[in-house]
């Protein structure tokens, strides 16, 4: 049985009572000004709305000769931002020589950022920095789709007395070409909130975006899984930005997107309840007859596959594969499927054909 966390619920050390916790702030400091001037228009703009600010200090980069961020000397802006508005503050730390200065200098809240918590190493050596500190950690998901490496990266916080914990959920880097820059795959969140419901999910719309235009859609999407914040980057000047420019927006903008957010109730009165048990009847008959069509086409596939075997031919038919995909296309487009969406559940019935028939080819 999985371990439980005893952590303290985000309301009781965060200043949101009710509504999702919201973090902002630019992706990066980048001046005394800039920094001020950006979190004081965050608060001109979303009075009482957000209740922690960010700045990156230390930008891990993916190729050399970007802005690698100010370092310690853009401790003390953020700090005093903060203060000056009265909201606490945080940063992104990927060491332990990170953890004491960023202490030294009073920064309320750490975060893990998603290139350190895909290395152990690292994670534990910040972990034993922070042994006997009582400060928050959120803890990003690693870069790939691994749950149980962000879940260790919280066992290791948490076995080092942090806890005022949660995770940042920022999207997935994935292979395959989408519209996002980090696919939200939600399935992950959601399985990680299955599994440790009391783990806080504060959502980062601009990470998986990689644009603007996507962050209120994300931002929505996060508030109906029901997760429980969001961290959004703005920046006074985002075309202009040092890092991340195409996905932050102006505090003007966060205004707009954070009043726009509409937050369902997570459960329902007994009224509206009974039509929800009624469509939920249906969508279980019809998950149901899913599970029994897919086993139905799998037997199918193991017959073909003890005729390809007498025919000595190859599993994988280019040809046929082809054509399965175009039909499955032409009819689920019409019925208002997403391309994306046909191709990848294709793809994994595909996989479990292909899985199927290899096992009874290779009985002997
Ligand atoms: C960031 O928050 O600016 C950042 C670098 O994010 P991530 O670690 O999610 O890429
Ligand atoms: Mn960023």
């Amino acid at each position: 049985m999985a371990q439980n966390f005893d952590i303290i619920p985000l309301r009781e050390w965060t200043g949101a009572a009710t509504g999702p916790l919201v973090i902002a702030g630019p992706c990066s400091a980048e001046g005394e000004e800039q920094v001020l001037e950006t979190v004081q228009q965050i608060v001109k703009y979303s009075p009482g709305k957000v209740h922690m600010l960010r700045a990156g200090i230390w930008k891990p980069r993916t190729r050399p000769n970007s802005f690698e961020g100010v370092g310690e000397i853009g401790l003390p802006w953020v700090k005093n931002a903060g203060l000056a508005v009265g909201l606490p503050v945080s940063v992104e730390v990927a060491n332990p020589e990170h953890v004491e200065v960023a202490l030294k200098a009073g920064i309320d809240v750490l975060w893990i950022g998603a290139r350190t918590t895909v290395s152990p190493f690292n994670v534990q050596s910040i972990a034993d920095a922070l042994k006997g500190v009582d400060i928050p950690v959120l803890i990003k998901n690693p870069v790939n789709p691994d749950l149980e490496l962000w879940i260790g990266a919280v066992e290791r916080f948490y076995a080092a007395g942090i806890k005022k914990l949660a995770v940042i959920h920022r999207g997935f880097s994935s292979y395959e070409k989408t519209i996002y820059r980090n696919p939200p795959m939600w399935e992950i969140p959601i399985e990680l909130r299955r599994r440790y419901p009391e783990i806080p999910i504060i959502v980062d719309p601009s990470h998986m975006g990689g644009t603007r235009d996507y962050i209120y859609m994300l931002a929505q999407q996060g508030m109906d899984m029901g997760f429980d914040g969001l961290m959004i980057e703005s920046h006074i000047n985002p075309d202009k930005a040092w890092s991340d420019a195409k996905q932050q927006v102006t505090p003007e903008r966060l205004g707009e997107i954070l009043n726009a957010l509409i937050i369902r109730q997570p459960k329902l009165n007994s009224d509206e309840f009974k039509t929800l048990h009624d469509l939920r009847a249906k969508v279980d008959r019809i998950d149901n007859y899913i599970i029994e069509l897919l086993c139905e086409r799998m037997g199918l596939s193991e017959e073909i596959g003890e005729f390809k075997k007498s025919q000595h031919l190859a599993v994988h038919q280019a040809d046929r594969w082809s054509q399965i995909v175009k039909q499955a296309l032409e009819k689920g487009k019409t019925g208002g499927l997403t391309e994306e969406f046909i191709l990848k559940l294709f793809q994994q019935v595909h996989n479990e054909s292909i899985y199927h028939q290899s096992k009874v080819m290779e009985k002997n």
